[in-house]
């Protein structure tokens, strides 16, 4: 399976990607995830990506798509993967169809999960308390809904038109959306 999990910035894409990932046996890749620990080590991308992670912007995409590129062509991803955080722009969904196409393989579904936006400010909020992320201040997370609004949601539309979106009510508790999400990907996985 090869899949991406979109939604809004809390609505639980990080916590649902594991459940997924784990239900068919492929990695969960979360770009967030490799830029936080990459900041946390101090390394060279880590310097770049910090600047754009804490103002709530995207890290440009040129060193986005080449970390994704590396990190897909290493031996635990051949048979597939799920993909948290990428694309996230126009120009991302170019280049991982490249990356894809280069390999033989087709995108198999894109599970997007739907929120209301009032409720997820108060879980990112809950979650600053609880992991100390340094883009989860209040200001900051309004910054991130609008740059999603702005240049990732259109991405939506055209997985729509491509016959690829499953579209998954993310409100409520984790178990019942892992269960919904389970549901409509095991139709996929089966065909
Ligand atoms: P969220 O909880 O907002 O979905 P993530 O943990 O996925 O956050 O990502 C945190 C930050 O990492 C983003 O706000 C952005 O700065 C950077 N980032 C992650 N993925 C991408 C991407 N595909 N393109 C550009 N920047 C990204």
């Amino acid at each position: 399976m090869r899949l991406i999990i979109m939604g809004p910035p809390g609505a639980g894409k990080g916590t649902q990607a594991k459940y997924i990932a784990e239900h068919f046996g492929i990695p969960a890749i979360s770009t967030g995830d490799i830029f936080r620990a990459n900041v946390s080590q101090g390394t060279p991308l880590g310097v770049e990506a910090k600047k754009f992670m804490d103002a709530g912007e995207y890290v440009p995409d040129e060193v986005t798509n080449l970390m994704v590129r590396n990190r897909i062509d290493e031996p635990d991803a051949v048979p597939g993967f799920l993909l948290d955080g990428y694309p996230r722009t126009v120009s991302q969904v170019e280049e991982l169809d490249g990356m894809i196409e280069f390999t033989g393989h087709r995108l198999d579904a894109v599970v997007v999960l739907t929120v209301d936006q009032d409720e997820v400010v108060q879980r990112l909020l809950q979650r600053a308390q609880i992991e100390g992320r340094a883009d989860d201040t209040e200001d900051v997370i309004r910054r991130r809904q609008e740059v999603y609004a702005d240049q990732t949601a259109p991405l939506i539309d055209v997985y729509r038109g491509r016959g690829l979106l499953v579209e998954v009510d993310g409100m409520g508790e984790v178990d019942d959306v892992t269960k919904r999400i389970f549901a409509a990907l095991d139709v996929i996985a089966e065909s």
